[in-house]
């Protein structure tokens, strides 16, 4: 079943200054099956980020579309924004985006408080997961009081504790030093394992490595993909590697 749809989706900024026009997106089409995991690669300024806002629907296509589930996101209306995306998406983000002065537990509860969630039943949930991702102990903790790893699994747990559609991730071990981000990355394979639909944008082939699918963007288009097939994590990046070093010197589109 296709979760995920992005149909000839452009994006044009215009800066402040002078007007001038950033095309950050020309003309972007893929789309995400249940259960994939599925990674996006490109150099910076490639544009993975302004893709994964807007099908985060936290920003807008210049134009083209985005379907999640068949709902396309740009007829939305802007005041049920904030509840469609508490209610069908997970975002873990670079910098791990967790509120300081709340403990790692109501972090993670946050999005269930927010939909009126019943105290038994949030605790219901979270057991289960805070026992998945090796944080149980640490959930009274605050932010500043863990690692940046734990941090980091504390934010996986709030983008999956509403059991959202997709998991959406933005360079998710961009600040995890190479330890705590193949933790990561297992967890990742894990949830995915069980059933969790993810997308990751990164510039890390071993992050990307992971995944079951990787497609590569460049100036603003995909320029290729690749399925794991029944390669090892090894393999994969190494295909990866041979990728992005054709995508380097500027080897002809095979979309
Ligand atoms: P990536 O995440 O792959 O590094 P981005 O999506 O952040 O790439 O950026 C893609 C391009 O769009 C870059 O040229 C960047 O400078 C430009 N860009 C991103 N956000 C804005 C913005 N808010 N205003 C103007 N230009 C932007
Ligand atoms: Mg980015």
């Amino acid at each position: 079943m296709t979760l995920l749809e992005v149909k000839n989706v452009k994006k044009t900024y215009t800066t402040r200054l002078g007007g001038h026009l950033v095309q950050a997106l020309r003309n972007v089409n893929f789309s995400v099956e249940k259960g994939e995991y599925l990674a996006i690669m490109g150099e910076s300024g490639s544009g993975k980020t302004t893709l994964l806002n807007i099908v985060a629907s936290l920003d807008q296509a210049t134009s083209g579309e985005v379907l999640l589930e068949g709902r396309d996101l740009g007829k939305i209306r802007e005041r049920d924004l904030a509840d469609f995306r508490r209610d069908n998406l997970g975002f873990v983000f670079q910098d791990f985006n967790l509120l300081d002065t709340f403990s790692l537990k109501d972090n993670i509860l946050l999005p269930l408080v927010l939909s009126g969630v019943k105290y038994q039943e949030m605790t219901r949930r979270l057991e289960p997961l805070a026992e998945k991702l090796g944080i149980r102990d640490i959930l009274e903790k605050y932010p500043y009081e863990v690692s940046g790893g734990q941090k980091q699994r504390a934010a996986v747990a709030r983008a999956c504790i509403t059991d959202p559609s997709i998991l959406l991730a933005d360079e998710p071990t961009g600040a995890l030093d190479s330890r705590s981000a193949d933790q990561l990355l297992d967890l990742f394979s894990q949830i995915n394992q069980e059933g969790q639909t993810i997308l990751m944008v990164t510039h890390s082939a071993r992050a990307a490595s992971r995944a079951g699918r990787v497609l590569f963007i460049k100036d603003g288009e995909v320029f290729h993909q690749l399925y794991r097939g029944d390669r090892s994590n090894e393999a994969m990046f190494a295909q990866i590697a041979d990728t992005l070093t054709a995508l380097a010197a500027g080897g002809e589109n095979r979309g």
